[in-house]
């Protein structure tokens, strides 16, 4: 069952936790035992599973922004100035995660969220969720 999940960026730079509402569509699918697969359709956007601390995701960031720079003479910059966004998404980042689905829970551990970072922002994102039933549990 695919879903497609809005998310409204606010910032230039800003990492966004989805957990929940990925969480609320496994339940709405109805799917007991399976993956979800999360995956987002943009080049300046990525998904990463990790703590959701705040100042671990400052300290994320300031690393990205420090390892790769905007404006360090990219190639791409001469077509929309976002080479930056686009290295940060490439290097980082995946376009998609997956995660086991038990009894409708996500099985993720105590500390692990499911985490959107917008590089190019603000913009209105859409991220799509592929709830999937495992063959051997399928029930009528
Ligand atoms: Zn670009």
């Amino acid at each position: 069952m695919l879903f497609e999940l809005e998310v409204p960026t606010s910032e230039k730079f800003q990492i966004v936790d989805i957990t929940d509402d990925v969480q609320r569509l496994v339940y709405r699918s109805k799917v007991k035992h399976g993956i979800v697969i999360v995956f987002t359709r943009h080049t300046t956007t990525g998904l990463f599973i990790n703590e959701a601390e705040n100042g671990l995701l400052e300290d994320i960031k300031a690393k990205m922004k420090e390892l790769v720079p905007k404006g360090a003479g990219y190639s791409h910059d001469r077509i929309d100035g976002n080479a930056h966004s686009h290295i940060r998404a490439s290097l980082f980042l995946n376009p998609e995660v997956v995660i086991p689905i038990d009894e409708a829970e996500l099985q993720l551990g105590t500390w692990q969220r499911i985490l959107f970072v917008e590089l190019d922002g603000p913009r209105h994102r859409k991220v799509q969720v592929m709830v999937c039933p495992c063959p051997e549990f399928l029930e009528e």
